[in-house]
């Protein structure tokens, strides 16, 4: 078969798992036009060329806070006229458009250097426990912020839990699992190993439980996107997981005037760290936990970075760098 010759050619080459964040495709006062999210995806596929270029395997996962954002507003203001989707549909549908505008990207890239390599994006499910504690603490705001009237009106008549969201209006909350496995991670890995680059797990990927006659259904909740990049990496086996986001280190003290970066750390260090409560909750937190996870599972290496060091990073000149127990 094409693809086991394809394996075996690659045998001994890393596989990097690449999490990327909202800034991916949507910049800081950007409205995320289609020209907003050529441009951006355009960059860090650009950017993630220089893995190609050192002959890594390569999985992209990607965010879809926004997106899956607008979808949901969508949905509210046509559901007079038009039936409405459930979210993980909505998921569905931003792991096709985003892997679509990436694909697209990524292929352009390749054709520029003349590089013969080939792009699939795979919708992804992702199996979570029907017993998670995250369904009966639903805890991540999704969708447009709202004022306290509009918020109340829609808890009373879609059912919707809402929150105030850090003073900064009110919103949607819906239940955020861990996730389990990657349901696709066969396909993932083996298209991976035979040197195609995969889109695969956008979004944190499709919440699907097992459920009463043992068959795989969709959930209204969202995974984050950071856990499942671990999850991944670790499903596929893969060597390396970096992931971008819009700091180029992590930091002790973070913010502080004693703010420190951090360049090098073992296993040991991370978990003094992250005991210590230098990570945020909702934004660095769920990173250096990913990272964690995946080291603690049998992972060699990763990386935080912003994409504009990615390539210096790969040559170990920028970057947080975590390694595993040797
Ligand atoms: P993404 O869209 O990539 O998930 P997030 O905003 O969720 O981005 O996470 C990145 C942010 O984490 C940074 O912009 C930074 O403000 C914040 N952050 C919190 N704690 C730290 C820390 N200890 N070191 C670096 N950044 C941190
Ligand atoms: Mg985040």
């Amino acid at each position: 078969m094409e693809t086991e010759k394809r394996i075996k050619e690659r045998l001994g080459v890393e596989t990097a798992v690449v999490a990327m964040g909202g800034h991916a495709f949507i910049r800081k006062d950007e409205k995320g036009s289609i020209e907003d999210h050529e441009k951006n995806a355009a960059e860090i596929c650009g950017r993630i060329m220089s893995l190609i270029e050192r002959n890594y395997n390569v999985v992209v996962t990607h965010g879809n806070g926004p997106q899956v954002g607008n979808l949901l507003l969508k949905n509210e203001m046509t559901k007079e006229e038009l039936v409405s989707m459930p979210l993980d549909v909505l998921v569905a549908e931003t792991e096709g458009s985003l892997g679509y505008i990436l694909q697209q990207a990524m292929l352009n890239q390749l054709r520029r250097r003349n590089i013969n390599r080939y792009v699939v994006t795979v919708i992804s499910q992702v199996l979570i426990d029907k017993g998670d504690p995250a369904f009966r603490n639903p805890s991540k705001p999704i969708g447009p912020f709202l004022t306290k009237e509009e918020a109340e009106k829609r808890r009373d008549t879609l059912g919707w839990q809402i929150i105030d969201d850090s003073g900064r209006g009110w919103r949607r909350v819906v239940p955020s699992p861990r996730p389990v496995k990657i349901i696709q991670r066969h396909t993932i890995r083996d298209s991976a190993r035979a040197g195609h680059i995969v889109i695969a797990c956008g979004g944190g990927g499709i919440p699907v439980i097992n459920n009463a006659n043992n068959d795989y259904q969709g959930v209204e909740a969202v995974i984050d996107k950071d856990l499942t990049a671990s999850i991944l990496a670790a499903d596929i086996d893969a060597e390396l997981l970096i992931i971008l986001t819009d700091v180029e280190n992590v930091f002790l003290n973070y913010g502080k005037p004693d703010q420190q970066p951090l360049y090098a750390v073992t296993v040991d260090m991370l978990e003094k760290f992250i005991e210590e409560g230098h990570f945020a909750p909702g934004s660095m937190g769920p990173k250096v936990g990913a990272v964690l996870e995946f080291l603690k599972k049998g992972g060699r290496r990763a990386l935080i970075t912003c994409p504009e060091r990615l390539e210096e990073a790969l040559a170990g000149r920028a970057g947080s760098h975590f390694v595993g127990r040797v």
